[in-house]
């Protein structure tokens, strides 16, 4: 049988003058239009990359999108906070949200295009579907946060579903999340090449997150020690230290010295699969870290390699 040709509606390649803009990117608020545009893309040749975010863009979201500047022709961004990975105890009311400064910071990074959905058009009436990346969602903020990684790994199957990027840029900054995706991206087949992106961090050190925007001016003093439990675990690898006891110590003793911080958890783990580290490092491991301040939940890593 000849495949049937796709239903001519598909949008065109080049948008025509009346679709909506801000700041000079061109906005898709539906999901069908969004395949439909994205489809037309694909057939003009043109190579798509994508970075999904929650909004609340930082200089974090921004280098992902710089990275992916130089990666294709077309560049999306998609804007969602998604109901799905969020416990019912969680921020999902809360989370900050500022769409004009976001397509503003989208914008000097060359976005082309942002999909900024809404819950119900993402997760119509009878929406039952959940994609689960069973052993690398264990432990881990997936113990703190039960469904949080099948929200994730639905939506962002959905999001790529509808976007059909070539390249799908996540940051390091969640590094259970990236492995999560990529793990599915792998065992789903999708047609999609996973970049990893650098952490990126404030002056202070502290790791860039939505969330930071939370802390008041003392808190985020406090927070401060996340990282430096980080950085101090870093210079004693850099100095030759490999046993993990002798370096979850080091991270240990600093985070026990603020008494603000409740430590969710802290461990070392292999920086490719997230098994356990072993007992002396012989490969690559990631010290990762989870900790709130006040009601402000923080997550950072560094990994140990080379
Ligand atoms: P979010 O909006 O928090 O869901 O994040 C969207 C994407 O940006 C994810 O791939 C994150 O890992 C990435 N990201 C968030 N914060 C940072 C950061 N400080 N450095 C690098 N990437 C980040």
């Amino acid at each position: 049988m000849t495949p049937r040709e796709p239903p001519s509606t598909a949008a065109p390649a080049t948008p025509p003058a009346s679709v909506e803009r801000l700041h000079g990117i061109e906005l898709v608020r539906d999901p069908q239009a969004m395949q439909a545009r994205m489809l037309a893309s694909r057939r003009a040749g043109q190579r798509i990359v994508f970075v999904p975010t929650m909004g609340y863009l930082h200089e974090g979201h921004v280098s992902l999108l710089r990275r992916g500047r130089a990666l294709g022709e077309l560049l999306v961004l998609s804007i969602f906070v998604n109901p799905m990975q969020f416990g019912p105890t969680e921020d999902l009311s809360r989370y900050p949200r500022d769409l004009d400064g976001d397509l503003r910071k989208a914008a000097t990074a060359g976005c082309d295009l942002a999909f900024l959905p809404e819950p119900a058009g993402l997760y119509p009436d009878g929406f039952q579907t959940q994609v689960q990346v069973t052993q690398v969602e264990k432990g881990l903020c997936g113990d703190q946060r039960p469904g949080h990684f099948i929200g994730v790994a639905t939506v962002v199957l959905k999001l790529c579903n509808l976007v059909q990027p070539d390249l799908l840029l996540l940051g390091e900054k969640d590094y259970q999340q990236l492995q999560v995706l990529r793990r599915m991206a792998r065992d789903l087949n999708l047609p999609v090449a996973v970049v990893g992106c650098p952490l990126v961090r404030d002056t202070d050190g502290v790791a860039l997150s939505s969330r930071n925007a939370y802390l008041s001016p003392a808190e985020r003093v406090q927070a401060r020690v996340l990282s430096r439990a980080l950085f101090a675990v870093r210079d004693a690898y850099a100095d030759g230290e490999r046993g993990s006891q002798a370096l979850l110590a080091v991270a240990q003793a600093m985070l026990a010295r603020e008494p603000a911080l409740r430590l969710h958890y802290l461990e070392l783990r292999d920086a490719d699969t997230l098994a356990t580290a072993d007992p002396v490092l012989t490969r690559s491991a990631v010290l990762l870290v989870a900790g709130s301040i006040g009601t402000t939940r923080l997550l950072d890593n560094v990994i140990l390699s080379g």
